[in-house]
């Protein structure tokens, strides 16, 4: 996930996007999730209501990514969507949604932590940079009205499912695990766990097309 949450800087993650991104290369991709059509997750995404609405703000060169989680996100959220770029002129039109506090999900010491709604608060609009860190800051430094939002963080994060698999850095979150953490505090006791099945399962096929290029790269080594 090109997601500054993400297991983006290490080292063993690198290799295996590499050997994802050759091997989607050569084969027909799903129109919607964008996987190899003989891994497809369509069917693993829910499409699940929320009273939160959630707008990801997608750097550029996340859209090819083969762990682009924030369209896993997009796909099984009803209230959430997806915008691609670097200056967002439409942003004050897309923040002006009536009934809506906009925040922008960004860890930090000025950022407060996420809490339940109270009863009658007005839900929020969770705006989302999907980037690697640097690109995240380079999306807050062109939109000065998205630096200027009210700030929010994950008081406590569960660990990645990346990092269970010991693949990424410490308190590095997919974006897709960091917009389910969220929803699931703010609409506690609400479950959205449903989002994370395509996930896993998107996962899992990163470790078999490791075990793939690895096997190659020894074939053709001896
Ligand atoms: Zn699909």
């Amino acid at each position: 996930m090109g997601d500054f949450f993400r297991a983006g800087r290490s080292s063993k993650v690198l290799p295996v996007r590499r050997a994802v991104a050759q091997l989607r290369m050569s084969r027909p991709q799903c129109p919607r999730c964008h996987r190899p059509l003989a891994h497809c997750l369509c069917a693993l995404i829910p499409n699940l209501p929320s009273h939160t609405r959630v707008l990801i703000l997608q750097h550029p060169s996340e859209v090819d990514h083969a762990l682009n989680t924030a369209r896993l996100a997009a796909l099984g959220l009803q209230q959430c969507e997806i915008r691609v770029g670097e200056i967002f002129e439409d942003l004050s039109r897309w923040l002006a949604q009536p009934g809506y506090q906009p925040c922008l999900l960004f860890p930090g010491e000025h950022s407060e932590a996420l809490s339940a709604y109270q009863p009658c608060a007005q839900p929020r609009l969770l705006v989302v940079p999907d980037g690697t860190w640097r690109k995240a800051r380079k999306l807050l430094h062109l939109n000065p009205l998205l630096a200027a939002l009210p700030r929010v963080q994950l008081a406590t994060a569960e660990p990645s499912r990346y990092r269970l698999r010991k693949a990424p850095g410490p308190g590095a979150l997919s974006t897709l695990e960091a917009i389910t953490q969220a929803l699931e505090v703010l609409e506690s006791p609400a479950s959205f766990q449903a989002l994370l099945k395509p996930f896993d399962a998107l996962i899992d096929g990163q470790i078999a097309a490791m075990g793939e290029e690895v096997y190659r790269r020894n074939h053709q080594r001896h």
